[in-house]
């Protein structure tokens, strides 16, 4: 049998970087189409942690699909009560939450965490996991891609894909520096956890001032709270982005003299030790692809957990990027259909917050006053309106060919 004939009747290899939502999505619908996974993740482990995010529209058809809608159901965080607070901590609107729970085909929001781990625990047996790794250099001059890992590793791939994230290593190295592709949005966060000492329970609080907000997010009834602190910066601070202290030592700095529980919470985000911190912005690139080399989820469009749909394109990029290579056994023309079905729904979920993106965060007393006129019109928050952009997209059947 020659090389080529080999080749053909062989499963085909690929190797995902990034283990967090859209390569684990991946490498579930990849096994399944008949392909040999590898997914390599820089963390020793799979990664806990993070805010609550929302899983919508096309996304819960995704997640019913690979099964673990009813488990993502139980772990749906119904809120009773969203108040928001002015400067001086006296309550400016407080908004009943959603009294009902979750039903089959109405939009979750989950911790990122319970997402992570639902996805790994049904790949985790089937794929091929290295973690404590990563992609050192990628050479696709021969016949593959031919890899070196960090760890020393060396491998040959039919196909990478780079679902690595907004910072992905994989894009920077096809497509170069992140600025290119970066667009920022105009405020920067820290999310980190923090003991609850507030007696809060299934509950929102939000502290306001122009420009900046500090919320303590109880999802259930533990001692936990995700504290979230969120503030308008004009200029993207990269020197922060790669440096822990750095981004504590900026997060303290802008909310000196806060009030209500904004010094506790900078205390305790001098201890945490899963501080999350990030700038609000978007990846938009010409093209996700090069040469065998594809990038799926934040690596290739991250939307801003401004429009709250990062974790909804991973999932349903993903799905569509599995089936066009299940499809296509040529990777050009795979890529090429992922692009084209792809596109037109990611762009109309980044174009959520091209106007507006400052309605929840005001960066002007007038705007936050308005704000706050608004919120205390409402009897209970609305749950999540479906918006358009949210089902913009026709998942397509899967047609294995290996
Ligand atoms: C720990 C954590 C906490 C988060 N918290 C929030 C949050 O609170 N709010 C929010 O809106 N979004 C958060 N996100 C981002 C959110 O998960 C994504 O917006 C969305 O789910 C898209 O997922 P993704 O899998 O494409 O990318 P990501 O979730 O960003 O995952 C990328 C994965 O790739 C891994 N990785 C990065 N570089 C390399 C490398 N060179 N080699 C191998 N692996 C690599 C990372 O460790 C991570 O596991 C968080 C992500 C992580 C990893």
């Amino acid at each position: 049998m020659t090389r080529m004939d080999a080749s053909h009747t062989a499963k085909r290899k690929v190797l995902i970087s990034g283990a967090s939502i859209s390569g684990p999505a991946l490498a579930y619908w990849l096994h399944r189409s008949g392909f040999a996974v590898t997914v390599v993740e820089k963390a020793g482990a799979l990664r806990g942690g993070g805010y609550p995010i929302d899983v919508r529209g096309t996304a819960i058809e995704v997640v019913r699909r690979m099964g673990i809608l009813p488990r993502l159901q139980d772990a749906h965080i119904d809120s009773r009560r969203y108040t928001f607070l002015n400067a001086d901590g006296s309550i400016a609107a407080s908004v009943a939450g959603a009294v009902a729970g979750s039903v089959e085909g109405q939009d979750l929001e989950v911790r990122r965490g319970d997402l992570a781990a639902a996805l790994y625990s049904i790949v985790r047996d089937d794929v091929e996991f290295l973690f404590n790794d990563s992609i050192d250099t990628l050479d696709q001059s021969g016949q593959g891609v031919d890899v070196t890992f960090r760890g020393g590793r060396r491998r040959t791939f039919d196909l990478v894909v780079g679902a690595d994230g907004m910072h992905s290593s994989t894009r920077e190295s096809l497509f170069g520096p992140e600025e290119r592709f970066h667009r920022y949005l105009g405020y920067c966060f820290a999310i980190f956890t923090m003991p609850n000492t507030f007696g809060l329970s299934r509950e929102l609080m939000m502290w306001n001032a122009p420009g900046k907000a500090a919320a303590l997010y109880a999802v259930g009834d533990n001692d936990e709270l995700h504290a979230f602190l969120n503030f308008h910066q004009p200029e993207p601070p990269f020197d922060a982005l790669r440096n822990p202290g750095a981004q504590r030592d900026l997060v303290a700095r802008v909310f000196a003299g806060a009030g209500w529980e904004v010094p506790a919470m900078l205390s305790a985000m001098r201890d945490a030790d899963d501080l999350f911190f990030d700038t609000a912005g978007q990846i938009r690139m010409p093209h996700w692809s090069s040469g065998r080399v594809a990038l799926v989820g934040d690596a290739a469009y991250a939307p801003s957990f401004l429009t709250g749909q990062g974790s909804s394109l991973a999932l349903v990029g993903a799905y569509m990027l599995a089936g066009a290579l299940a499809a296509n056994r040529d990777h050009t023309a795979a890529f090429a259909a992922y692009e084209r079905d792809v596109r037109g729904f990611v762009g109309m979920n980044q174009a959520l917050v091209d106007n507006g993106a400052a309605t929840l965060f005001p960066t002007t007393a007038q705007a936050l006053e308005q704000r706050n006129t608004m919120l205390r019109s409402l009897l209970t928050m609305p749950s999540a309106t479906a918006r358009p952009a949210y089902s913009a997209i026709t998942l397509r059947e899967f047609a294995p060919i290996s």
